[in-house]
């Protein structure tokens, strides 16, 4: 259904209940009011018409045959005395005679049909009187009576004010109220009906504008932005996506720099191999045995590779089976020094080694023993001959760091932030390559794996460089750890 017609709905869903709500509740207070007079009024007046009131005022057993009317007719009669507003009879026995009644005359008309006969408003009275010890009230039709020359008795009928019957309110409900309540529903219906387009108006458009945009993402144009418009939740998703939007065209830009990077690493090897090996079949090789030589080192770097590849692969996917025990830092980092000294003595480069004890950090050795080759073989490496190299390990900020500084190459500001993103080699055309371009890389995943941290340093190039590593102690490497 259209967010338009569910508003709609909604609205005039919320409109039914509360003006449902609203007739109940009149309903109750109708019913709890007391009875509308006029019925008991025009009874009285009716039963007051029947009876011959001067004929039995004229007689002496008077009060015997008010008596008689009062259960024969099943009402109450009473004889009051008017000027000193005492009851003088109670067919009810409630009013003791000499006990003071406050009659309370009301304003009220006879329908025109009763109006006939001796009743009339001149010396018929309407009103109401309360029985105070009962707590309730009485409607009355007072007639006087003239007895001994002059009138200053009446005969009164009464009847109790009940409250008012269920059907009796609902007929008040339906007079009075229920034109009004469905007025009120009809200029509701039509607010209704306005609010939920000028809302849907604000929620839909630009809902179908992020749609849109959507559509266009999955058809592949990663350009496509969302306009940030509406109500704050819906800008909030149409900034989510945009953001989304532009991280999509991240990866998808690193995804095709990833490839070209995969297919122009693998070419210059297989370039060479296949060279190489025409050459030896051809017989055009000077010397088969160093051309087979090539063929083999580069079919190695080839094979290094696709190792180192898909070691990065796991470890950004965190599916790199990690086998976390304690490592004792500072004997890995001097066994790992002394096996790569024979390297950095080829080299004519000092190795010099301060592996001061560090204690131990929750980690895969195997991993960490990969970082630490990784680094000190590439100071090694791109240190000239007659340089230095500097292993060392340090207590740190809670974790421990271990240094590897070299006076080798250096790295150019400019390089220094990228030297750890895969394939990602300083001047590339500089001598033949070796390397992958990818150790920094798997090194950096494998420090973050363990919830540690490195740095690269240098002062410029040809001034050495400062590698350092970060890792949690114990305590700490619990809470920071990714996998
Ligand atoms: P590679 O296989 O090329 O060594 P790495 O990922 O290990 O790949 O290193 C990336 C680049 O960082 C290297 O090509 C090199 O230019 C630079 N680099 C790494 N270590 C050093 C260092 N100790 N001194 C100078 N440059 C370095």
């Amino acid at each position: 259904m259209k967010l338009r017609w569910s508003l709609l709905l909604a609205s005039l869903l919320v409109l039914g209940i509360t003006l449902g709500v609203m007739a109940v509740a009149f309903l109750l207070i109708l019913q709890t009011r007391p009875a509308p007079p006029s019925p008991t009024y025009q009874r009285l007046a009716a039963l007051a018409l029947s009876v011959d009131v001067p004929g039995i005022a004229r007689r002496a057993v008077m009060q015997e045959e008010l008596g008689q009317v009062a259960t024969e007719r099943d009402v109450r009669v009473l004889l009051v005395d008017l000027r000193r507003s005492v009851v003088t009879y109670d067919s009810a026995g409630y009013f003791q005679p000499g006990a003071a009644i406050d009659l309370q005359a009301d304003v009220y008309t006879l329908p025109s049909p009763l109006q006939r006969g001796t009743f009339t408003t001149t010396n018929g009275v309407f009103g109401s009187f309360r029985d105070a010890s009962r707590d309730q009230n009485w409607l009355f039709v007072a007639l006087e009576v003239v007895r001994s020359g002059f009138a200053a008795n009446a005969v009164v009928f009464a009847d109790e004010q009940g409250q008012q019957s269920l059907q009796e309110a609902l007929i008040d409900f339906a007079d009075v109220l229920l034109p009004l309540l469905c007025q009120a529903g009809v200029v509701g219906g039509v607010i209704a009906l306005l609010l939920s387009d000028a809302i849907s108006r604000t929620i839909a458009r630009p809902l179908q504008s992020v749609a849109l945009a959507a559509a266009g993402m999955a058809a592949g144009n990663y350009n496509e932005r969302a306009p940030v418009a509406g109500p704050p939740e819906v800008r909030a998703v149409a900034n989510a996506f945009n953001e989304m939007g532009a991280q999509v065209q991240t990866t998808q830009k690193a995804q095709q720099d990833f490839l070209a990077n995969v297919s122009h690493d693998l070419k210059t090897p297989l370039t060479s191999i296949q060279g190489y090996s025409q050459a030896i079949m051809d017989g055009a090789a000077s010397n088969p045995v160093a051309a087979a030589q090539i063929i083999h080192e580069e079919a190695a770097r080839l094979n290094r590779m696709v190792v180192e590849l898909t070691d990065l692969a796991r470890l950004q996917a965190g599916r790199m089976s990690m086998h976390w025990s304690p490592v004792d830092m500072a004997q890995l980092t001097s066994a790992i020094a002394e096996r790569l000294q024979i390297m950095a003595q080829e080299k004519y480069i000092t190795m010099q080694v301060d592996a001061r004890p560090v204690g131990e950090v929750s980690g895969d050795g195997d991993r960490l023993a990969q970082v630490l080759t990784n680094l000190i073989s590439n100071a090694i490496k791109y240190t000239p001959p007659g340089g230095k190299v500097w292993v060392a390990t340090r207590m740190g900020d809670s974790g421990i760091n271990i240094i590897i500084k070299d006076t080798g190459v250096g790295i150019a500001p400019q390089d220094l932030g990228r030297i750890f993103e895969r394939f990602y080699q300083v001047d590339k055309a500089r001598g033949p390559r070796r390397g992958t371009g990818l150790g920094l890389a798997i090194v950096n995943e494998i420090v973050q794996a363990h919830g540690g941290r490195i740095t690269a340093m240098s002062e410029g190039e040809g001034k050495g460089s400062t590698f350092t590593v970060w890792l949690p102690t114990p305590q700490a490497s619990t809470v920071i750890r990714r996998r």
